[in-house]
C-alpha cells in the first residue's frame, strides 16, 4: 500500500476531519490545508482547520481563510487529523493533536515520522504539489478555489518561482491552475501588492542595520526590540526582508536574529544554493530546507549569536564560494 492508497482509505472511511499545520503558517501552509479541506468537503465529509495563529493578512480574503480556527489546544473527536507540512508534531504549536490518528503529509527533510500514515516528498516544490496528488487519487475535481489555494502555495513557497525545487510538474499544476480560472496577475498582486506602509519602513531600517560578515558573503540582519513599535510595523511585515540581500550578487547566505517574536530568540536563515543553511538550524535543534531554515536560539549572549554567523560563515566555506572581491 503506498501511502496516498494509505489516505484514501482513512479518507473513506471517516467523516469528520482535522487539518492543522505549522505555527505562524505561510502561503504553503494555507494554501495546502484550505485545497485540501475543500476536496474532503466536495466529498460530503465535514472539515474543521486549526492553527495557533492566524493566516498571512494577504491572504486572509483568499476563498474559506476566515474559516479557520485559532486555537491551541484540541480536543473535540475527529475520525483523522491531517497535518500539513511539519517535521513534528510540536510545529503545530498546539496541544491535544497526539491522541488523533495522524496522517502525516510533508515536503521536508527529515520528518519524525509521527503519523499511522507517513507521507514526505521532499521532490515536492511546495506541499501543495502533493495535495494535487492526492486531490486526482480521489478524483476530486480541481475547482477555481483549490486551484486558487494550490496557485499560492507553489507561488510563495517557490519564493515566486525562483527555487532549485521546481520541477516540470510545478508548471503542470500552474497550468491546470490557469485551465481552472486562476488569475495568476490577481494574486500576484493580492500576495505581493498589499503591504502596509509599516512593512516598507521597517525593510527600510532593518536593511539600513545590516552587517556583512564572511567576506562579503553573508548578511546579518538583526530585529532589535523597540524597532516594531518605531516604524509601526507588526510582526508579520518582517516575513521576506530575509530575503533582499540575496538580490546582491555576492551574498549567499543570510541570518537574521529577531528579538521579541514568540518566546526567546528567532533565528532565520537564506541561502543560495548550494550554501546548507538546513545544517546549521538542526545544529540548534531547529530544521527547514537547503536554503530556508530556522530555528531558537539557546540563549541571547553575544557569545553565542557569534557563534551561530560562525556556522554560517562556515556552511559557505564548505561549499567553497569564493570570497567577494571588491571590484565584483
Ligand atoms: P522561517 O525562517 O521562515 O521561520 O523558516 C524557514 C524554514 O525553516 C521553514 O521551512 C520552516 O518550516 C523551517 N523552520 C523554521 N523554524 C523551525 C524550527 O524551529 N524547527 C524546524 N524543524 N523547522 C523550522
Ligand atoms: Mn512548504
Amino acid at each position: 500500500v503506498t501511502p496516498i492508497e494509505a489516505i484514501v482509505e482513512e479518507i473513506a472511511r471517516g467523516r469528520r476531519f482535522l487539518i492543522t499545520s505549522h505555527a505562524r503558517p505561510d502561503g504553503d501552509s494555507i494554501g495546502s490545508q484550505v485545497a485540501l479541506a475543500l476536496a474532503l468537503e466536495g466529498l460530503g465529509k465535514q472539515v474543521t482547520i486549526v492553527n495557533r495563529d492566524p493566516a498571512p493578512a494577504s491572504l486572509l480574503s483568499l476563498p474559506r481563510v476566515e474559516d479557520i480556527v485559532l486555537a491551541d489546544r484540541v480536543d473535540e473527536p475527529f475520525d483523522a487529523l491531517f497535518v500539513m507540512e511539519c517535521g513534528d508534531l510540536a510545529r503545530p504549536g498546539i496541544e491535544g493533536l497526539d491522541k488523533y490518528r495522524i496522517v502525516n503529509i510533508d515536503h521536508h527533510p527529515g520528518n519524525a515520522m509521527y503519523g499511522v500514515v507517513n507521507w514526505f516528498d521532499t521532490s515536492a516544490a511546495a506541499c501543495g504539489e502533493m495535495v494535487v496528488e492526492l486531490l486526482d487519487a480521489l478524483g476530486a475535481p480541481l475547482t477555481r478555489d483549490i486551484a486558487t489555494h494550490l496557485y499560492v502555495a507553489i507561488l510563495t513557497d517557490t519564493g515566486s518561482f525562483r527555487h532549485s525545487s521546481i520541477s516540470p510538474r510545478t508548471f503542470e499544476i500552474c497550468r491546470r491552475a490557469a485551465e481552472a480560472g486562476v488569475d495568476a496577475a490577481s494574486i500576484a498582486r493580492q500576495v505581493y501588492e498589499t503591504a502596509s506602509l509599516g512593512k516598507l519602513r521597517i525593510t527600510g531600517a532593518l536593511l539600513q542595520r545590516m552587517r556583512l560578515e564572511a567576506g562579503g558573503r553573508l548578511a546579518v540582519l538583526t530585529l532589535d526590540d523597540g524597532l516594531l513599535q518605531e516604524t509601526g510595523a507588526s510582526a508579520e511585515d518582517i516575513d521576506g526582508v530575509i530575503n533582499l540581500p540575496l538580490n546582491v550578487k555576492d551574498i549567499v547566505a543570510v541570518a537574521m536574529f529577531k528579538e521579541a517574536i514568540d518566546d526567546g530568540l528567532r533565528v532565520s536563515l537564506r541561502s543560495k544554493a548550494p550554501v546548507d543553511v538546513r545544517a546549521v538550524a538542526q545544529r540548534y535543534g531547529g530544521g527547514g530546507h537547503t536554503s530556508a531554515a530556522g530555528f531558537t536560539a539557546p540563549d541571547r549572549e553575544p557569545a553565542t549569536l557569534a557563534r551561530i554567523v560562525q556556522d554560517v560563515a562556515a556552511a559557505i566555506d564548505l561549499t567553497g564560494v569564493d570570497r567577494a572581491t571588491p571590484d565584483s
